[in-house]
């Protein structure tokens, strides 16, 4: 069986990575199966692919899932890794009519879904209750337009009122963490309100794909684990893992940058979990080589996706034996476009392995290496 370690040597772009020889020992007990083939499939949703796309694919570029939201720029709760910085850069509808405008123009310039958010109110809620009637009014017009919302923190009746409106996903970042919620967030509400949201979510017929930001508690581990049990007790249609990027964060209050084995440990344990759940590593995450190190862990640990991956990660897949696929993703949304991926009708187009691989280990060859073509298997 080949070495998992000695694999990740021969994936040139990996050179400079340093992974914890431990765990990748116990991944490749846990996830390899005899013969070398590891977990299934995994998809890997990249921009890059579009090199290899066709003029069908191509149409998949920034404007295609754009993000809007309901309160602009404002938001009240101003947490220590965002302070609202993520809303700025998005379209802001701030009345429900200006909803209305703006769906009708991304239609109309050729988007095929978006996300919808806004910041928070001090309990940590959107207000979404004026816009669900222009939500199925869109929805009625455009059927084929697929939108995603931020749910944060929802009662049961918000929660049918989303279902009704024809959403087609509903996301939360679910937190386990009492610290957390108090210091990072701001936020006088409790684990149980989070765990109750998924609760209502998951009892309508929405697709629901929490998140868990790992390394939420100023960049260290908390309340990952008992999130992961909330979820397990509510199982999703899928789960998106993302590492904090506290880009935004208050000098006072700094982030340290996540430990890239201990959220490879993570994704073991999620992995373990959840075994009927897709799991899908975000595009949130550091860059760079803890990219890298968090990436080829992604990959041991049986995620069945990830979104825009690090350069070698086919490769790593392939030399590892798991199956692999490269889609399209849309590379503008800073959260969601993994999930809007999710969907059944995304574009089918698949790349040919073989020459992502080859130029992601420069002309270095295959030799021996087993090489699936996507389109031949599964879909
Ligand atoms: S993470 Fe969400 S709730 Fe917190 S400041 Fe940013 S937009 Fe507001």
């Amino acid at each position: 069986m080949t070495d998992w370690l000695a694999a990740v040597d021969q994936v040139e772009p990996l050179d400079g990575v340093r992974l914890d020889a431990g765990l990748v020992g116990e991944l490749q007990r846990r996830f390899s199966r005899p013969g070398g083939a590891a977990a299934g499939r995994i998809d890997f949703y990249t921009p890059t692919f579009k090199a290899y796309a066709t003029s069908e694919i191509a149409g998949c570029g920034k404007s295609a899932w754009p993000a809007v939201s309901v309160t602009g720029g404002e938001c009240k709760l101003q947490c220590d890794h965002c302070k609202a910085r993520l809303l700025e850069p998005m379209i802001p509808a701030r009345r429900p009519e200006d909803l209305w405008r703006v769906a009708n123009e991304q239609v109309a310039a050729g988007a095929r879904g978006m996300l919808l958010t806004g910041g928070s109110n001090h309990r940590d809620e959107v207000e979404y209750g004026p816009y669900y009637p222009v939500i199925r009014r869109i929805k009625d017009a455009f059927p084929a337009f697929r939108i995603a919302i931020h749910t944060a923190l929802a009662d049961l009746d918000h929660a049918r009122r989303m279902e009704d409106s024809g959403i087609d996903a509903a996301m939360m970042d679910v937190i386990g963490s009492q610290d957390t919620i108090t210091q990072v967030y701001h936020l006088r509400r409790g684990v149980d309100d989070f765990e109750r949201t998924l609760e209502y979510l998951v009892s309508t017929r929405l697709k629901v794909v929490p998140h868990i930001v790992l390394g939420l508690h100023y960049g260290r581990f908390l309340g990952e684990w008992n999130a992961l049990e909330m979820i397990r007790r509510h199982p999703p249609a899928a789960l998106v893992l993302v590492v904090v990027m506290p880009f935004y964060a208050p000098a006072a209050r700094p982030f340290v940058t996540p430990d890239s084995a201990q959220v490879g440990r993570f994704f073991m344990d999620a992995r373990q979990a959840l075994p009927g759940i897709p799991l899908l590593l975000g595009c949130a995450r550091p860059p760079g080589r803890a990219k890298a190190e968090i990436d080829s862990y992604a990959v041991m640990a049986g995620l069945n996706g990830i979104a825009h991956p690090a350069d070698g990660m086919v490769e790593l897949a392939a030399r590892l034996g798991r199956e692999a696929t490269v889609s399209p993703a849309c590379c503008s949304m800073a959260v969601g476009n993994e999930v809007m991926a999710l969907d059944a009708d995304r574009p089918q187009a698949k790349a040919e392995i073989r020459p992502v691989i080859e130029r992601e280990s420069a002309g270095a060859g295959l030799a021996g290496i087993k090489v699936v073509a996507a389109a031949s298997r599964h879909r």
